[in-house]
């Protein structure tokens, strides 16, 4: 772990690429997180900014600022999590709640409170991910400029077996220690509660190739099925299938009876167009199968894969629920900015506000929902925070999803911020940031049960948000 001492700019100026996933590469994985680790940096917005964007709006800087990447880069979501795989930075690698004993009393309480109400059976967490480097033989990947560094593979191995006594005796596997620590984690909750992992579709060209060197991550659909399978009252499995591939159409009808209960795209970095005739028939069959689309909406730069951050636009979710599918958008596409299909002409708005269209054409009820996954990092507009939870006629159609491992990079989520906006009373603060050191997953829950909006007096998210089985029970039937 870095040293109080050492020179911020120093590591920040050498993060020089043009966007967060290549300043990893630049600078390795390592490096990147230790910058942030070194300032212990929950307020320097600065040290966000350089690596790459956390700036959304208000924190917004001009790029030629020193130390600035050239071009912004989002380091969120996916890319985030694959660079925590290889972090030393014990405060942000998933696996840094280290055996810790019982839960403090102020914790607790406020844990029995978030659980209070909900049945634990219709608590599915509907965005976990799966992740590894392919070292137990699970096919997994990860892109060169993800893992280059000085001896990155060898530091996250020692990281990971430091915490062996936690993650059990196999721990110098990574991909076996991901999925141990993740199965810890879930030890926590009570019985019933299951979290549904992601396989992670390679890119592919507009013939349907497989397009390696534009694949970022790469997580197979038979290692998300073979985990879900050794740990089957814990985890379901989403699969991820490219529409252009020439079996596409077989591989989901495959996935179905091997249990899928949903499928996740990222297009811009696996390079899908929605309104493509082949995803349209890809969308036909979701829609005779009744599986869910997870797609992931708004931006996403830290995946890039194919670059084609144009096809994270909502409004592309259209045809596909014209044709009759049930989408459930990522995130809510909060975050970026996308072009108004609808009126060609108008500047860029914010992807939330094309999502919130497409959530009030009544059309599209019991098709359109979206998933709460990242909402509330602290790269988000807190007026999106706030519309997501004061519009209660949505609820019904907002799923909780933790987007694991993100919930343990204490540098995404600020619990103070969400208290200055109003969302959280200022006596969760304490409470909730203890819970995160024991375990992100209930921190997660627990964060997103407390949330009120209109200075408290209004109750936030409603039960159902988190009873999320009865979207995932067709694959049951
Ligand atoms: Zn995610």
């Amino acid at each position: 772990m870095a040293g109080q001492g050492r020179g911020r700019t120093g590591t920040v100026s050498a993060v020089s690429a043009v966007s967060a996933v290549s300043a990893v590469s630049a600078v390795s994985a390592v490096d990147a997180v230790d910058a942030v680790g070194a300032v212990g940096a929950e307020e320097d917005a600065g040290v966000y900014r350089r690596l790459g964007g956390f700036a959304q709006t208000s924190e917004s800087v001009p790029a030629d600022a020193p130390g600035v990447l050239g071009r912004r880069g989002f380091l969120c979501c996916l890319g985030a999590a694959a660079l925590a795989l290889f972090t030393d930075d014990a405060r942000a690698a998933p696996w840094s709640t280290e055996c810790r004993p019982a839960l403090p009393p102020a914790a607790n309480e406020v844990l029995q409170r978030a659980l209070l109400g909900l049945a634990p059976e219709d608590l599915w967490d509907a965005h976990c991910h799966l992740l590894g480097n392919g070292d137990s033989g699970s096919g997994c990947y990860l892109h060169p400029s993800l893992t280059s560094g000085i001896n990155l593979i060898e530091r996250a191995r020692k990281r990971v077996i430091l915490d062996a006594s936690c993650v059990g005796a196999d721990a110098s596997s990574i991909d076996r220690a991901y999925v141990e620590r993740l199965r810890a984690l879930t030890d926590a909750f009570p019985g019933g509660a299951r979290w549904l992992l992601f396989a992670f579709e390679q890119a592919h060209g507009d013939a349907g190739a497989v397009d390696r060197e534009h694949t970022t991550v790469h997580v197979p659909d038979s290692y998300a099925r073979s985990v879900a399978a050794a740990h089957p009252e814990r985890f379901e499995w989403v699969a991820s299938i490219h529409p252009y591939r020439p079996d596409a159409l077989a591989a989901l009808r495959s996935a179905r009876e091997h249990g899928a209960v949903a499928v996740k795209w990222l297009p811009s970095s696996m390079n899908i167009d929605p309104r493509e005739p082949r995803c349209l028939a890809f969308a036909d069959a979701m829609a005779r199968l009744d599986l869910p689309l997870i797609i992931h909406c708004g931006e996403e730069k830290a995946v890039p894969g194919a670059r084609r951050e144009e096809l994270v636009n909502p409004l592309l979710v259209r045809p596909l629920l014209e044709r009759g599918a049930r989408v459930i958008v990522a995130h809510c596409a909060s975050l970026g900015h996308a072009a108004d299909l609808d009126k060609p002409s108008a500047p860029l708005v914010p992807s939330f506000d094309l999502f919130a269209r497409l959530m009030e054409e009544r059309a599209f009820e019991g098709r359109l929902y979206g998933d709460i996954s990242a909402v509330f990092q602290r790269n988000r507009d807190p007026a999106v925070w706030r519309a997501i939870v004061e519009r209660r006629h949505w609820h019904g159609r907002l799923l909780q999803g933790s987007d694991y491992p993100l919930p343990g990079l204490k540098w995404l989520t600020s619990v103070p911020r969400l208290h200055a906006a109003g969302l959280l009373a200022e006596a969760d603060i304490g409470p909730l940031e203890e819970l995160r050191e024991h375990n992100p997953l209930l921190f997660d829950l627990a964060l997103k049960r407390r949330l009120r909006v209109g200075g408290g007096s209004v109750a936030g998210f409603s039960a159902e948000v988190f009873a999320t089985r009865r979207h995932f029970m067709a694959a049951r039937a």
